[in-house]
């Protein structure tokens, strides 16, 4: 038998080793603007074709590289950013594993132009399967230019991995903004098939806030600034009222790179706490600088998780930080942020948040509108009950207590499983971003009620009876949240905002490309004025969203017009009603593996259902009971959530130990 193991080709073993460096497009885009600001340029041009599977390019003014620089930066581990292992601890340059080019290299083909200032000619590069296809002596400006072409071209499984156009376009987006973000004195462009997306002139972060993430937030964003010896943290929050329902710009820089924190994220939220509703998200682009070696940026491959040294402390820092500023905006509404820095610095805006202040900040007219936010209209369901089969259910089983077997309950035991199968999957595919499980006494942010006490009522030695709704006792509404439901079996207490999400949920999924959803025309269509972003994600999502009801067209520049809405649907905020939707569906784009249609209909569903705090009438309950029980899964949400609790009764009975 001849020996087996032989060594890879080194063309197939960067192969391998890109795998882990460039996923996807939006992984070169990153990789590459983040070797610009290494070189220290000023202006950076980001060019995509075909959402960066034909071409992405980065033009940059940097300092440029010699003849052999640019022939060495290919090879794999060749970097100028450190030479000994202690270097790590004290880097303060975007990369330094000397990865990226040659994974670049490895998966795409490659065209460097590059001259350093004190060089007379430049030098021209092209790359194929890391191997140097062509070399020589060009003209050319002070700078770089990368041009990297047919991603993934000689791995054809990889390439047909890679999403759509508008996916891998928002993925790029969400790099090239975290990195124009925190370069705000570095002129960014970006254009995508020649039509430029972004237009970033340099100038303060709160500009460069502005420009990125839109105009809106121009007045509704709070200083954050403070320093100590360990660590200085600045940056801007929004005002309580930009809170929006889902998790959206959010941003956490640490000596300037991007990272993710559950940890740091929930300091944050903390320090909103009682200011906007429980289950919103604020605004935040807060950089928190510290000695490179108080940090290990290490830990993660793409870097975007770090360890502290010390975590404790600047969990505390950061919250003690955001309260602060949210107490001064908050007790002085006129104090206007545009200050001099100087004027900020002052002892009444610097002195500690007392409880005084924070009781003037609570009885606020602005504190106390949050409340009163985010409530939504009730939608009167319009289909006539259809009853029989209920009757039929109700008839047939409306024998005796305890005429049934002694099996164990099965549909509530099913039930039971469903919703904890529901949650724990909604858990796992959370973890990524969530507040969960790692984060120990943290948990309680962010994550929906767990299904715990959901068909823990079931008791053994049940006979199996079907649940049946008593359509003749009265049901009862409580705290304008819950519907008291009697039932041939007990009572089940069903929250109306998750039932009703329930119902619409099953009513989308079921409208298919024959048959769309009734629409009415607004008789004064609004326009909506939205972000680059999110102009992106509403050209994707147009055509499922008229097919749900919503008639909405392109206006040009980012701008949409809303001609109509679901005919089941009260008019008049409309506008609120889309933004909301696209945060609420940029939320389970994050992390969720559903197809885009399906994010839209829970999206919608949640938009759309009855709030908390909606009274209803005998005959809206009534409707939305039958509707409930007509779903295919009545009873959890599609996320998850339970949508009614069992009381049995004779658990009731045994509460009363009788
Ligand atoms: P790293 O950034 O981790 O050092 P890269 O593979 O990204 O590794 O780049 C390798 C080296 O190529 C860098 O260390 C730098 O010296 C050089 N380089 C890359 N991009 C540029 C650029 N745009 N301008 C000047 N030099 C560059
Ligand atoms: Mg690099």
């Amino acid at each position: 038998m001849p020996d087996i193991i032989h060594l890879l080709p080194d063309n197939i073993a960067n192969q391998i080793a890109a795998g882990e460096v460039i996923q996807r497009p939006a992984s070169a885009v990153k990789e590459l603007l983040e070797n610009a600001v290494d070189a220290g340029a000023t202006e950076i041009r980001l060019l995509i074709a075909d959402a960066g599977k034909q071409l992405i390019q980065v033009i940059d003014n940097g300092k440029g590289m010699s003849e052999t620089d640019a022939r060495m930066c290919f090879e794999r581990h060749a970097t100028s950013k450190i030479h000994e292992i202690d270097d790590l601890f004290r880097i303060r340059t975007m990369g330094f594993r000397g990865e990226a080019l040659a994974s670049i290299a490895a998966v795409a083909q490659v065209e460097l132009k590059t001259k350093r200032t004190e060089d007379t000619t430049g030098t021209y590069i092209e790359v194929e399967n890391s191997m140097v296809k062509k070399q020589e002596p060009i003209a050319a400006n002070t700078g770089t230019s990368f041009a990297m072409k047919n991603l993934f071209f000689n791995i054809p499984a990889r390439r047909n991995f890679l999403k759509s156009n508008a996916a891998e376009t928002r993925h790029i987006v969400d790099e090239f903004i975290r990195v124009a973000l925190s370069f705000p004195d570095i002129f960014f462009s970006l254009s995508s098939n020649g039509q430029e997306m972004f237009h970033l002139e340099r100038g303060t972060l709160k500009q460069r806030i502005v420009q990125v993430l839109g105009n809106t937030y121009n007045a509704k964003l709070v200083n954050v600034q403070e320093q100590t010896d360990y660590l200085n943290i600045y940056g801007f929050v929004g005002k309580p009222e930009t809170a929006k329902k889902t998790r959206g710009d959010q941003y956490f820089f640490v000596n300037n790179r991007f990272i993710r924190s559950p940890y740091l994220n929930h300091a944050v939220m903390s320090a909103y706490q009682e200011m906007i509703a429980p289950d919103s998200f604020p605004l935040y682009v807060l950089f928190i600088d510290l000695d490179p070696s108080q940090v290990d940026i290490n830990v993660h491959p793409t870097k975007q998780e770090i360890k502290f040294e010390d975590e404790k402390i600047v969990y505390a820092f950061v919250q003690a930080a955001v309260k602060h500023s949210l107490a001064q905006f908050s007790v002085t509404p006129t104090l206007e942020f545009d200050l001099d820095p100087n004027i900020q610095q002052l002892d009444a805006i610097n002195k500690p948040f007392t409880n005084e202040q924070k009781e003037a900040a609570s009885s606020s007219p602005l504190f106390k509108n949050f409340s009163e936010r985010h409530q939504s209209h009730f939608i009167q369901p319009t289909n006539k009950s259809e009853l029989k089969h209920w009757k039929d259910f109700y008839e047939g089983a409306d024998r005796p207590a305890g005429g049934g077997n002694s099996q164990d309950s099965q549909d509530t035991a099913m039930g039971q499983e469903g919703g904890k199968k529901f949650e724990s999957l909604l858990d796992q595919l959370r973890k990524p971003e969530g507040s969960g499980s790692s984060l120990g006494g943290f948990s309680s942010l962010g994550s929906t009620p767990a299904a715990g006490g959901f068909g823990a009522y079931a008791s053994p030695g049940q006979g199996r009876l079907e649940l049946v709704v008593n359509e003749h006792a009265p049901l009862t509404q409580l705290h304008q949240v819950y519907i008291v439901v009697p039932t041939n079996r007990g009572f089940i207490l069903v929250h109306q905002q998750l039932a009703h999400e329930r119902v619409l949920y099953e009513r989308f999924v079921q409208v298919g490309a024959d048959k769309a959803m009734a629409t009415q025309r607004s008789l004064f269509p609004v326009t909506l004025q939205l972000s680059v972003q999110d102009a992106v994600l509403m050209n994707d999502l147009m055509g499922d969203l008229n097919q749900l009801g919503y008639l909405i067209e392109p206006f040009g520049n980012q701008s949409f017009v809303i001609q109509g809405t679901p005919a089941d649907l009260e008019q008049g905020n409309e506008k609120m009603i889309i933004e909301n939707l696209l945060e609420q569906y940029k939320h389970f784009s994050s992390d969720l593996k559903f197809s885009k249609r399906e994010k839209l209909n829970r999206s919608l569903a949640w938009q759309q259902a009855i709030k908390p705090g909606t009274s209803l009438s005998e005959k809206e309950m009534r409707s939305l009971i039958d509707d409930l029980f007509k779903c295919q899964q009545p009873n959890v949400t599609a996320g998850g959530n339970p949508t009614y609790i069992e009381f049995k009764r004779d658990y009731l009975e045994q509460l009363f130990k009788r």
